[in-house]
C-alpha cells in the first residue's frame, strides 16, 4: 500500500501558514484573527473563541499537538 505520509506534509508549517492549535485549522499568519504568545512562541488562531480557549488552558492544546506528530503507520 502506498504511504501517503512520505512527506509528512500535514505537520509541516511553512513561513506563511501555521496551525490553529485549538481547532487544527491551517491558517495564514497574516490572516489570523488573533494570536497569543506562550512560552516564547506565538500561536495564531482562526477566531477569538479559539484564542480564548487556548489562553484558558494552553498546555492541553500543546500536548495534543505534539502527540499528533507521531506516526504509528510508518
Ligand atoms: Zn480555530
Amino acid at each position: 500500500m502506498f504511504c501517503r505520509h512520505s512527506r509528512h506534509k500535514h505537520e509541516t508549517e511553512t513561513n506563511d501558514k501555521t496551525k490553529d492549535p485549538v481547532c487544527g485549522m491551517v491558517i495564514d499568519r497574516e490572516k489570523a484573527v488573533s494570536k497569543s504568545e506562550y512560552m516564547g512562541k506565538t500561536y495564531y488562531f482562526c477566531s477569538l473563541d479559539c484564542k480564548k480557549t487556548f489562553d484558558e488552558n494552553p498546555e492541553k492544546y500543546l500536548k495534543k499537538r505534539s502527540s499528533a506528530s507521531g506516526h504509528s503507520c510508518c
